[in-house]
């Protein structure tokens, strides 16, 4: 489906839960976050309906985020349904790599073509330090166990305070050259205040190119993460979200001031 700017629209971003087993500094809200209850959390059957539609609207591209995906159980049966449902040529998921080196084969063989790692620097103790106790080492083993089970290509994601030149980044840069892998940086946004928004000259907000529509784990189409423009699928239906979504894709992202940055997935 084209948009009113004219912007192909055939890419979704599911978020499958808004629990993760990490706390990375820069990603949780200030103060007390509160998680979705579970009844509100869409069921399997629920995106894979909403993959279904998103097919017959144009849609070719799944992305699966979070939260942690890999935290929410089954996850390799969910890649399995979206495989099913046909029509989708590019399935891919973004990880923290924790749990990756116990799924990465069985996510490949359900259909899983791609995934994205979410690595920001390979100092063991300040890696623990800024993810909240997360261990480095069971990401570089996710990893390879990634490249083992033939996914590809693999992305890093790397946050990046200003400048990819920054000595973790350029680490980071160096082992994605060694173990062939693609890095990409991303510059930090502040959500500390609640609110989020486009980083100028930082590498997100490509809104002229923005080919999305992003799904929170309890069901709400948001047409741009930067923005609070969203509508409830329960309450709408698939279809009907889905196209008020695209029709109120803003030409351009301002901000967000929900906090829920944890929830849409990034
Ligand atoms: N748990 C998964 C992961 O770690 O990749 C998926 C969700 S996470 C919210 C998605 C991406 O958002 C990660 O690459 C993370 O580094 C990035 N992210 C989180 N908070 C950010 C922030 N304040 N600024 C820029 N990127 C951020």
């Amino acid at each position: 489906m084209l948009d009113h700017f004219n912007r192909k629209i055939n890419y979704l971003r599911i978020s499958v839960t808004d629990r993760c087993n990490l706390r990375c500094m820069y990603c949780l809200p200030e103060g007390k976050f509160h998680h979705k209850k579970h009844e509100d959390i869409l069921r399997y059957e629920e995106i894979q309906e909403v993959v279904k539609v998103s097919v017959s609207l144009g849609i070719d591209k799944i992305r699966l985020t979070g939260g942690e995906p890999l935290v929410r159980k089954d996850i390799v049966q969910l890649v399995e349904m979206i495989a099913a449902v046909g029509g989708v040529k590019d399935i891919a998921l973004t990880t923290n790599g924790i749990y990756l080196e116990e799924f990465a084969k069985q996510l490949a063989e359900a259909g899983l073509h791609r995934i994205n790692i979410s690595l920001d620097t390979l100092n063991p103790e300040k890696f623990a330090l800024t993810t909240g106790g997360g261990d480095l080492e069971k990401v570089l083993k996710g990893i390879e166990a990634a490249k083992m089970a033939g996914l590809s290509p693999i992305k890093i994601n790397c946050v990046i305070k200003t400048t990819e030149d920054e000595p973790d980044a350029l680490a980071v840069k160096e082992y994605c050259i060694q173990n062939g892998l693609q890095a990409r940086f991303i510059e930090e946004m502040n959500l500390k205040t609640g609110q989020f928004s486009v980083v100028h000259g930082g590498s997100g907000g490509d809104c002229k190119n923005c080919n999305r529509l992003r799904l929170t784990s309890d069901g709400k189409m948001k047409p741009c993460l930067f923005s609070d423009i969203e509508y409830d699928i329960r309450k709408y239906g698939i279809k009907e979200a889905m196209e008020l979504a695209i029709n109120a894709k803003p030409e351009k992202g301002t901000c967000s001031n929900n906090g829920d940055f944890y929830n849409i997935g990034g």
